[in-house]
């Protein structure tokens, strides 16, 4: 099993370290609801891309069915 030669350093690993943070996504803004949404993906709550609806929504979900009890 492959052993380190040397001791690294709080200092050196930290430094390593310095790199390693996760950036913060770009938000842009819906132009059809609002919402906040991924540059160049489809709108997850209208599903509208360019002014289009390329996913179709449902109207309304009704979680208190009384017809499938
Ligand atoms: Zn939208």
């Amino acid at each position: 099993m492959a052993v380190p030669q040397n001791r690294v350093t709080r200092s050196r690993r930290n430094m390593r370290r310095a790199h390693d943070s996760l950036v913060a996504g770009n938000p842009a803004e819906c132009p059809n609801c609002g919402e906040l949404k991924r540059p160049h993906h489809v709108c997850g709550a209208c599903g509208h891309y360019d002014d289009r609806e390329i996913v179709a929504q449902a109207d309304e979900i009704d979680l208190d069915d009384e017809d499938a009890a």
